[in-house]
């Protein structure tokens, strides 16, 4: 038993009728007839919801022997399996898991009233799943697939931590929150129509011109949203996200496609925001010249791509830029 390690299937890649379930006739535990790798048919209820197809395998994260074996990682002719240690200093449940068998993310943010809080780290750990939980558009199942936690349940589990008010108002409705999302160039595909026109059915305090002025998007209002280039589209986004009436601001990249002094009018009016009306921000950023400028406090993410994320509590910017610079996380004890 591997209580901490995690199995992740790739279902894009397992392809049952291509191969000799290598990944289950090798298994050590299999050998000696425990239901270590099975297929989904097998795992699951006839009628139960899983993801993938009945002939892909499922893996058992009790019964797989950890990292230290890997042998259906090396049989697997496709590369679909990962068997991956945690961190032993890891010693919670995950936030949520799309499905068995599949990515985890452990850990959140804490976004701060009237503060810029950043989060840093590699592609593929998560940072997006956290910002969409605490932007209320995915609940959180704590891991529990087919058994999913109910709102008081997911609070015990926040209980006495700096989340647990946030999440109450979010249970509530007492929050409000307004999220830029990360791919600015998917815009045209959900609106059609001038520039003006999108701005202005966001602008729920009344400052759209300013916001416009500011990020120098001006030229470019009374174009059509499928003509503005990517760093129009970024600014056009920010400015759209901006001018909501919101508690909590969700940004999920601000840097891409912006040339430096795009960036930092970027960065001040998200500053400006916090500081003299006292919203609180939420900042997924690469750029860490930018994280610097802005934020407050940062959250240093890593995992491996694609299978885990662990988002750790804050740091201060400079320690944190320091510690993700030098490649090695000192509370975490992790490189
Ligand atoms: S994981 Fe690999 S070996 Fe196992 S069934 Fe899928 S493709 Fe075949
Ligand atoms: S790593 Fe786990 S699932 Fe894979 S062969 Fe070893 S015991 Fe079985």
């Amino acid at each position: 038993m591997a209580e901490d390690s995690i199995a992740v299937v790739d279902l894009e890649k397992c392809q049952p009728d291509r191969c000799n379930y290598e990944c289950a006739n090798f298994c050590p535990p299999n050998r000696t007839g425990k239901e270590c790798i099975i297929t989904r048919g097998e795992r699951f209820e006839e009628g139960e919801p899983y993801r993938g197809t009945e002939d892909q395998v499922w893996i058992s994260e009790e019964i797989c022997l950890g990292e230290s074996c890997g042998i259906c990682v090396d049989k697997c002719p496709f590369d679909a399996i990962r068997i991956l240690n945690l961190p032993q200093e890891l010693d919670e449940e995950p936030v949520h898991r799309y499905g068995e068998n599949s990515f985890a993310l452990y850990g959140l943010p804490a976004p701060q009233e009237g503060q810029v809080t950043g989060i840093l780290g590699p592609n593929g750990i998560g940072k997006t799943t956290a910002v969409r939980v605490l932007a209320d558009e995915l609940a959180p199942n704590l891991g529990r697939i087919g058994d999913e936690p109910d709102w008081d349940e997911i609070l015990d589990t926040y209980r006495g931590t700096a989340l647990q008010g946030y999440l109450e108002a979010m249970r509530d409705g007492d929050v409000t929150v307004a999220r830029k999302p990360q791919y600015v160039d998917r815009i045209p595909d959900q609106f059609d129509g001038e520039t003006r026109q999108l701005l202005e059915r966001t602008d729920e305090r009344d400052v759209v011109d300013d916001l416009v002025q500011r990020l120098g998007i001006a030229p470019v209002v009374d174009q059509d949203i499928d003509t503005l280039s990517g760093g129009e589209l970024q600014r056009v986004a920010l400015a759209a996200t901006l001018a909501r009436d919101a508690d909590f601001y969700f940004l999920d990249e601000i840097t891409p496609y912006l040339d430096i002094s795009q960036r930092m009018a970027a960065a001040r009016l998200i500053r400006d925001l916090a500081a003299d009306e006292g919203r609180s921000m939420l900042v997924v950023e690469h750029d860490l010249a930018i994280l610097d400028l802005l934020a407050d406090a940062i959250h240093i993410g890593y995992g491996s791509p694609g299978a885990f994320g662990v988002i750790p509590p804050p740091k201060s910017v400079k320690n944190g830029i320091n510690e993700y610079l030098a490649g090695y996380l000192e509370n975490e004890n992790m490189r």
